[in-house]
């Protein structure tokens, strides 16, 4: 420590972004942070290009590429806490659903397709390379503490970091989406699954009963469920809960599945089929992860090709 004060660094690496803006985002709260933390290195506060020795490092973003795996390893040796911050350090996250697709096809995409980003030209010196998959980082480092969410709320980051701060041990939170959502689960005699632009989804009932596909019972609660709190379902953007993850048989398709037709009257398989089929959207944030991967989800790329043709 540096005098009283915790010595901060952080880093990102192939991410969106926010979950830098998020620790930004902790606005009144962050003054209260900088009276016990140092921030020696952190990419949108200081112009630090090294990596200074620390007490705790904070990554966010998952390994694609070799600048990747140089920084998440410097961290490693630089700060004695590492925290996997966000669903893209933790699970690989969004990008992790790249796996369908080849790296000549994302390239090709980004720069020659996208109308947004699109230049005509493929950088190839100037940049590092895409590595083949998407990587967590504890699949690279060793990991002391793990705060999932795309990206974490502002009470969780400060609750992992206050613990870290005054050294006592950071509560283990195992509570799904569905314990901080308003909307109450009842039978229904609803036969179809309905596409999320379908239809009116009433604001009391659970997303399930009515026919709407939600995450919210397989996704760990990092977000105070705002998604099913204001009218859309929950995406399991916080990555799955240890039960869909530690369980072999378990996975985010049985268990949507099970409630699902507990709750309605369409069948298991059709709901099961229906997941397998869009599995680019409800396997996304946490494809990349070998917890997944090496489950019966390793059918999932043969998933996404076949629901691609439809
Ligand atoms: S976890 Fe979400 S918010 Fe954080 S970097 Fe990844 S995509 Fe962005
Ligand atoms: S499944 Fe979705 S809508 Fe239903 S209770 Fe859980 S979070 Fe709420
Ligand atoms: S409700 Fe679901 S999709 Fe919305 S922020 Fe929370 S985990 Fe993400």
């Amino acid at each position: 420590m540096s005098g009283n004060k915790v010595r901060l660094n952080t880093e990102w690496l192939c991410d969106c972004g926010g979950c830098h803006v998020a620790l930004v985002d902790l606005h009144e709260k962050m003054l209260e942070v900088l009276q016990s933390v140092e921030i020696l290195k952190c990419p949108v506060l200081t112009d630090e290009k090294g990596y200074p020795e620390a007490d705790i490092g904070i990554v966010t973003g998952s390994v694609r590429t070799e600048h990747d795996l140089v920084a998440v390893r410097a961290m490693r040796e630089k700060c004695k806490i590492i925290i996997a911050f966000g669903t893209c350090a933790v699970y690989g996250g969004l990008h992790g659903a790249g796996l369908a697709h080849t790296r000549e096809e994302i390239m090709d995409y980004v720069y020659r397709q996208s109308p947004t980003t699109k230049t005509d030209t493929i950088p190839h010196n100037s940049i590092s390379a895409l590595a083949k998959m998407v990587t967590p980082i504890d699949e690279v480092i060793e990991v002391d503490l793990y705060l999932p969410g795309c990206p974490p709320h502002a009470h969780y980051i400060l609750q992992g970091l206050s613990s870290l701060i005054n050294e006592t041990t950071p509560r283990v939170q195992r509570e799904t989406v569905c314990a901080a959502c308003n909307r109450v689960m009842k039978k229904t005699d609803v036969t179809e699954i309905k596409s999320p632009s379908e239809g009116f989804a009433d604001n009391e009932t659970c997303f399930l009963s009515q026919g709407y596909i939600c995450q919210g019972s397989v996704t760990l609660d990092r977000c105070l469920a705002p998604c099913p709190n204001h009218g859309i379902a929950c995406s399991g953007c916080a990555g799955p809960t240890m039960q869909v993850l530690t369980e072999p048989t378990r996975d985010i398709r049985t268990e949507i599945s099970d409630r699902m037709s507990r709750l309605t009257k369409i069948p298991y398989d059709t709901i099961k089929t229906h997941i397998e089929k869009s599995a680019k959207t409800h396997y996304a944030y946490a494809m990349a992860t070998k917890m997944i991967g090496n489950k019966p989800t390793f059918l999932i790329q043969k998933w996404i090709a076949e629901g691609e043709v439809l």
